[in-house]
């Protein structure tokens, strides 16, 4: 399942659910992708089973998607994705990682 298609369920899970579904909504619903990090760092960090942590990211997911559905509705999110990696591919070895290098120098 691509992205996009995940977004459409995503929506089709919101509508019937009656979750949160308008543009003032998307602070609550990045809150809770943060709040779902949350969780998986804690199912990780008590020794939880892949399949929880797992669980947990995939929560995280549904909330950064449903937020891009009402924030950035006009973009194609499998195009941004292979943009995106594409942006990232041709920067530099270690890029924005330059505090490694402050360290190691002191
Ligand atoms: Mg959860």
């Amino acid at each position: 399942m691509h992205l996009e298609e995940m977004k459409k369920e995503i929506e089709s899970l919101v509508i019937e659910k009656g979750f949160y579904n308008k543009p003032e909504d998307i602070p609550k619903k990045l809150l809770f992708a943060f709040i779902e990090l949350g969780e998986a760092s804690d199912a990780w960090k008590k020794g939880e089973s892949e399949e929880k942590i797992a669980e947990e990211l995939i929560d995280t997911i549904f909330y950064i998607l449903d937020a891009s559905r009402l924030a950035c509705p006009t973009v194609n999110m499998d195009d941004m994705f292979k943009k995106k990696l594409d942006k990232n591919r041709s920067r530099p070895y270690q890029y924005g990682e330059g505090h490694r290098v402050k360290f190691l120098n002191g």
